[in-house]
């Protein structure tokens, strides 16, 4: 019998659960799950420290047809913003909002450098999309 437990991992190590056997005689398997929030508008905060603690919403090209919000910060999410909002209502929801273009070159790389931090920890690591990880102790 396994048992699968999971942990979340909330904006970079901040939060993480304690894991409580409560079942005798189970194998247990402990699988660490980590999503990093707002990921890419995290990144371009870091990328653009003056963008820390404002609105921003890093969105698709409204030119393109693809004028959607992909991820937002705190500040905007308390706005209303939200992810797959077309950008017209992110700025009517949040009057002043910051929008960014998509860098996803620099996302892919942020990506790596988590990754890198986690095989630190474990040599078995499974990535979901750029910004979740499943890591076996
Ligand atoms: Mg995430």
């Amino acid at each position: 019998m396994v048992d699968i437990f999971v942990l979340m991992l909330h904006h970079s190590y901040r939060t993480i659960g304690e894991v409580t056997l409560q079942k005798e005689g189970a194998t247990v398997s402990i699988i660490l799950h980590s999503d990093l929030n707002c990921f890419y508008a995290s990144v371009e905060m870091n990328e653009a420290p003056e963008l820390k603690g404002k609105k921003v919403a890093v969105c698709g090209s409204t030119e393109n047809r693809h004028g959607i919000v992909l991820t937002a910060s705190y500040p905007a999410k308390r706005s209303g913003v939200k992810t797959g909002m077309a950008n017209w209502q992110a700025q009517q929801a949040c009057p002043g909002l910051i929008m960014v273009p998509p860098h996803y070159e620099l996302y892919l790389k942020y990506s790596r450098i988590v990754r890198r931090i986690y095989k630190r920890y474990s040599e078995t690591i499974e990535a979901f999309g750029m910004d979740e990880n499943w890591v076996r102790p």
